[in-house]
């Protein structure tokens, strides 16, 4: 399903995905059946997950990326990409979307590859000490060595309590859209109150049959001119309604295909919508999810790491940034960019287990592309 106006915002003010990719690296198709091979797989493209590529990189190891978001930078493209960052060495203020940018820039000459959309659900022993690992999206992916990067855990959507909706999902209840196109004609209910509900509203207006928007207040959390053109469109009462103050109570439909939402008032009063797609927008949530069963030592839902190489307790797998945990640990950027360069020292013995590694500053070596004099 679709993605649109701008791509797929998260749904609460505090909530939004920035659409940063990188141009110049290579991104693997999502939900199709590949299996690939590579020396390590990071799992998470946030922060400390893109500065492990670059640091992997300047050791010649190569890197897969899979990010269960759209997009590259996790918490800082997800939750606050417009806030200023005062504590990354060399910035004394640099907003977080603009330093998801600078670390793509500084991973691309590696030439990762990412697969974003796709969660990681296992990971299991391969044969001569490599790990397998599967995604949702139909990856499997096998690595010499793998660097949990997963912060706070996965992102995804915040799913209504509405009983049965697994069965509509991806079929007629989306939590983005991809292609608006795709809704031409339809008949939306749309719930949530804020950017993106209200986003969507503005944008499918335009080509959808009838839009329900359902609210638990009168009042919407959007940007002041997006509330002021919703209640435009709502009072013309072409295409746009206002369901208020109502909220979600029930799906009615055979097959996966949706027939009518039903909504309901705290006083009980109910509504019948007659709907073909229900797009809920409640922002999204972070899940430790599939990596609590993976079977590595957790210390308070944290993966426990020796300090001195960031492994974990499974022999090549290893955990930086948020998600990981040992004595004095802090949860910083800049903690996870020196754990991603330990990490990725501690794996070259792994992963190139017949090179000596030579200790090598940037300044010496220089990166793929530039000269050491810092010509491109
Ligand atoms: C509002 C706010 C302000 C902040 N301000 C600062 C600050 O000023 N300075 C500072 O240093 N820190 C700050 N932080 C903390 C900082 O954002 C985190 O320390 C940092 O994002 C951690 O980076 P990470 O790469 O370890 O994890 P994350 O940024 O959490 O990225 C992890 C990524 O892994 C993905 N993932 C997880 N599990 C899976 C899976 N199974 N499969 C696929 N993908 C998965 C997630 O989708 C996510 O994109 C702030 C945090 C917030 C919320």
């Amino acid at each position: 399903m679709p993605e649109a106006p701008g791509e797929s915002k998260a749904q609460t003010t505090q909530t939004k995905a920035a659409p940063t990719k990188t141009t110049e690296t290579k991104t693997a198709e999502k939900k199709t059946k590949t299996t690939a091979s590579t020396d390590v797989a990071i799992i998470g493209a946030g922060p400390v997950g893109l500065f492990a590529v670059f640091e992997l990189g300047m050791l010649k190891i190569g890197c897969h990326v899979i990010d269960a978001l759209e997009s590259l930078g996790g918490q800082c493209a997800a939750l606050y990409p417009e806030k200023p960052i005062y504590d990354i060495p060399g910035y004394p203020r640099i907003q977080a979307s603009e330093l998801v940018e600078r670390l793509g820039e500084q991973a691309a000459p590696f030439e990762p590859v990412y697969h974003l959309g796709q969660r990681v659900e296992r990971i299991e022993r391969g044969a001569e000490g490599r790990w397998l690992l599967e995604t949702d999206g139909g990856l499997r992916l096998e690595a010499k060595a793998v660097v949990i990067a997963a912060g706070g855990g996965a992102f995804g959507p915040n799913r209504p309590p509405l009983e049965g909706i697994r069965d509509y999902e991806g079929k007629s209840v989306f939590y983005m859209v991809r292609q608006r196109e795709d809704l031409r004609g339809k008949r939306i209910v749309i719930a949530g109150g804020g950017d993106s509900a209200l986003d969507w509203t503005l944008s499918l207006a335009e080509v959808a049959a009838q839009i329900y928007v359902v609210h638990r207040r009168a009042k919407f959390r959007g940007a002041p001119n997006s509330v002021a053109r919703l209640q435009e469109l709502a009072s013309a009462g072409d295409v746009v309604r206002l369901v208020v103050p109502y909220q979600l109570h029930g799906l009615e439909g055979r097959d996966g295909q949706l027939e009518a939402v039903v909504v309901r008032k705290i006083s009980g009063e109910e509504r019948r919508l007659e709907a073909d797609v229900l797009l809920p927008f409640f922002g999204l949530s972070m899940n430790l999810g599939p990596i609590a069963s993976w079977g590595l030592e957790l210390e308070r839902g944290q993966i426990a790491v020796d300090p001195e190489t960031c492994m974990t307790s499974a022999e090549g797998i290893y955990a930086i940034g948020d998600i990981n945990s040992y004595p004095g640990k802090l949860k910083l950027i800049l903690c996870g960019f020196s754990e991603a360069a330990m990490a990725a020292h501690a794996i070259h013995a792994r992963v190139r287990p017949e090179e000596t590694l030579h200790w090598e500053y940037s300044t010496t070596k220089g990166v793929p592309g530039q000269s050491s004099s810092g010509q491109s």
